[in-house]
């Protein structure tokens, strides 16, 4: 599933390619996915310009003069910039022709992502409105997160996955980060000290900002190729790596279920 870092990658590959083109036409095959696909949408894309793209959480904003496309990938969705001439394949969707022979197009084969239209801000869009911090802005501080624990008793992972806490962070990047500042996932969040909660949002900082500058190198994975959604393994310390030496201690790293997902750690370093 694409987080954060995947999602800004998208971004930025895509606006070199899109900022001040106009969409011509756009075609939807199959506009069943998460929620229907609007069907105002050809009308109110016809022949409009895109201004700007920008990103809040796991959504991408496409700016347009009449209003914004919100676009989530949900589990398998991805985007790509190809020649008007390519032939959709399984699983293609939707189809936005622009006028510069070129196109995006949206592939989902499970259909659980959203393509949606707003002519209000979308920040106050139902679905936007209450999504928490940014976690690569100044604003998110373990202060922050010191004083959103106050009185809960999650364990810290399902904390730092609640997008109306902050934005955007799934099950890699949590795993990731709390490896990193030596916090175990079912810690309850009233037991972390102030400065363990500065030292796990440097490394929320860290373990995103990494992805993001590895995924600007493998742009062209996003932008022309068969459109698979990236994952930034090769950057990974914890997750996807069970039962392989902790890189702190060398001990094997574990595995156990929180909130019916599988989540890697390491017995001895993660308190
Ligand atoms: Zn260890």
């Amino acid at each position: 599933m694409p987080e954060l870092p995947e999602v800004e990658t998208i971004k930025n590959g895509l606006t070199p390619h899109l900022e001040n083109t106009i969409i011509q036409q756009i075609i939807v095959r199959e506009p069943r996915l998460r929620w229907p696909i609007p069907t105002i949408l050809q009308s109110c894309l016809n022949h409009q310009k895109i201004i700007q793209l920008s990103r809040r959480g796991k959504y991408l904003f496409i700016h347009l003069n009449t209003g914004t496309l919100i676009i989530h990938l949900g589990m398998s969705g991805s985007l790509r910039i190809l020649t008007a001439e390519s032939d959709p394949k399984p699983h293609d969707h939707v189809d936005f022709i622009l006028t510069n022979q070129t196109l995006l197009r949206y592939r989902d084969p499970r259909r659980f992502g959203a393509i949606l239209w707003t002519e209000d801000d979308p920040n106050v869009h139902p679905l936007i409105k209450d999504i928490g911090m940014e976690p690569l802005d100044d604003t998110f501080t373990g202060d922050y997160l010191h004083q959103q624990a106050f009185s809960r008793h999650a364990p810290i992972k399902s904390f730092i996955m609640n997008s109306k806490i902050v934005a955007g962070i799934g099950t890699i990047y949590a795993t990731e980060a709390l490896y990193l500042a030596k916090i175990h996932p079912t810690k309850p969040v009233n037991l972390i000290t102030l400065s363990q909660y500065t030292q796990l949002v440097a490394s929320i900082k860290l373990v995103l900002t990494k992805a993001i500058t590895a995924g600007g190198t493998s742009l062209k994975d996003f932008v022309n190729s068969e459109g698979k959604p990236g994952y930034f393994s090769q950057q990974l310390t914890a997750y996807g790596r069970s039962g392989l030496p902790c890189l702190f201690c060398g001990n094997p790293l574990q595995t156990m279920t929180l909130g019916q997902r599988s989540t890697v750690f390491c017995q001895q370093c993660q308190e």
